[in-house]
């Protein structure tokens, strides 16, 4: 695995989670590149920036997220993601509300939201909502999003699962695993009973059974 961009060091805020994800790839036997890219791919190998030639049978390119180049006709304010800056009712321009991993809404006064379906179908509720109302010269709502956790899935290792901005580590390996494969299972919405599809369209946030509760 060959990392380039930002250090170990400069991404402590995932601190609380390099151990276990250190000792999953350990147990995986994945080796790491820190500090290197990939300078070129070929048939059977791929070659590293520090002039190291490594045979793969196949190579995966994690290139990291960015916003759709579309937020530059809304914004020339977008943040380093590529997302547009919004209000609490995530309205961009007098006739523009933006959602999802294109929208730059605030969490809480030290956060902004991340690029995560955790937070992109609130935000999609919340958007379509105040565009509706918005036009229909009712009260717009807030975003007011649920409790941040991550859940990373490490493959055979398990997973880790973490509460919290400062990712407070709840679950891992088979316990964080079951977390990941309870989340996996709930987040598909109802897509063939209306009745359902309207209740889970009103809540801006599920409470989703996202074990162990205790912080
Ligand atoms: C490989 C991968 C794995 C992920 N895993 C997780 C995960 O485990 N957990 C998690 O929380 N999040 C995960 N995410 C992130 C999550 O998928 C996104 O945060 C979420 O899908 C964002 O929703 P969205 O509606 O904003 O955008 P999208 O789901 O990207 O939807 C945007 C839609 O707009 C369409 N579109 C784009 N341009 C145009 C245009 N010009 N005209 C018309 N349509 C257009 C696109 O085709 C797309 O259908 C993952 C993302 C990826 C890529």
């Amino acid at each position: 695995m060959a990392q380039t961009g930002q250090s170990r060091e400069a991404r402590s805020h995932l601190n609380p989670l390099r151990g276990e994800i250190e000792a999953a790839l350990d147990e995986l036997g994945v080796e790491r590149r820190l500090g290197t890219t990939v300078t070129e791919i070929g048939d059977g190998y791929a070659v590293l920036s520090d002039g190291t030639k490594v045979e793969a049978d196949a190579v995966v390119w994690c290139a990291g997220i960015t916003a759709s180049e579309l937020t530059r006709q809304i914004s020339g304010d977008v943040d380093d993601l590529g997302r547009v800056p919004v209000d609490r009712q995530l309205r961009a321009l007098p006739e523009v509300f933006v959602a999802g991993d294109t929208a730059a809404a605030a969490f809480d006064a030290e956060h902004t939201v991340m690029q995560a379906c955790q937070h992109a179908t609130p935000l999609g509720k919340v958007a379509g909502y105040n565009a509706a109302a918005d036009l229909l010269g009712v009260p717009l709502r807030d975003f007011t999003p649920g409790p941040y956790v991550t859940c990373l899935d490490l493959g055979g290792a398990g997973a880790v699962f973490t509460r919290g901005w400062d990712r407070r580590v709840m679950a891992s390996g088979a316990a964080g695993k079951e977390v990941k494969q309870r989340i996996n299972q709930h987040i598909h919405p109802p897509v063939d009973d209306a009745a359902k599809i309207l209740a889970a369209a009103d809540r801006v946030h599920i409470e989703l059974p996202f074990f162990p509760r205790d912080e």
